[in-house]
């Protein structure tokens, strides 16, 4: 595929990061996410257009402020830099090798492209804050829902997926009154069902488990165990769910051709 399509699906991939950093962040201390100019968390001065290129400030700053030098987390440069991965990712499963100018990919790719990046703040957020929102991951599943019946998939897969992931949280949050899993994995279960459909939910379901479980191990191992106990699962169930939007028909016909 065009490397020159890829180099500006990355960039804009890269900018959706940045923005998804700043959205995170407001949310995080409350501010609302439309309105006001972005500042340096430390000295509260604005930041300049110069200052918001996405990874290459970073870079180029030497991860520092420019106003009071104080160090600028590296999550923000990682979350930028993956974002365009994925969106690179998301564009080389969407789009066949070789029809780059078939637009009538266009609905499906960009509908892909928000199912990744609500799966990178879901990811970011609970990582970070061990949080789930559910006024953000409600709306979104809404959203989903009704972007699978504009795109003509039609409406039982997401909804049976939406039931089965979140009927599944929701029960094991009740019968351990919290201890296993947070309420709000719930609402990701939910919304993962709906992005994926049953089918691939399941395999979903079937890879965080064996992530977790393979964290826990080597954390175990390790002896970080207190770190892994802080790993909330919804990082997990974000990173399998963009693994099977990305990979899941080349994983089934794997998984099918051991079978058979
Ligand atoms: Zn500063």
């Amino acid at each position: 595929m065009n490397v020159v399509i890829q180099t500006f699906v990355f960039a804009f991939g890269a900018i959706i990061g940045s923005f998804l950093n700043a959205v995170i962040w407001r949310l995080h201390v409350g501010q609302s996410f439309v309105r006001g100019r972005s500042k340096c968390i430390h000295c509260r001065h604005g930041l300049a257009a110069r200052d918001l290129v996405p990874v290459f400030s970073y870079l180029f700053l030497g991860g520092k402020c420019r106003y009071c030098r104080k160090p600028i987390s590296p999550h923000y440069p990682i979350v930028e830099t993956v974002t365009g991965l994925l969106f690179v990712l998301a564009l080389m499963a969407t789009v066949p090798a070789g029809e780059t100018a078939a637009m009538t990919d266009l609905p499906r790719l960009l509908f892909h492209w928000f199912l990744v990046s609500v799966f990178v703040f879901a990811f970011v957020f609970d990582l970070k804050y061990l949080m789930i929102l559910p006024e953000v991951i409600g709306p979104a599943t809404v959203a989903v829902l009704l972007a699978h019946l504009a795109l003509g998939d039609g409406w039982f897969s997401p909804v049976l997926g939406a039931v089965i992931a979140g009927g599944f949280f929701r029960i094991q949050f009740l019968v351990s009154r919290g201890r296993w899993i947070g309420g709000g994995d719930a609402w990701l279960g939910m919304f993962m069902g709906a992005a994926l459909g049953w089918q691939k939910t399941l395999l979903a379901l079937f890879l965080a488990y064996v992530g977790g479980a393979t964290v826990a191990t080597v954390m175990l191992i390790t002896g970080r165990e207190r770190l892994g106990q802080q790993l909330a699962f919804g990082t997990f169930l974000s990173a399998a769910a963009v693994t099977v939007l990305l990979f899941g028909d080349a994983l089934l016909d794997w998984y099918w051709g051991l079978v058979f």
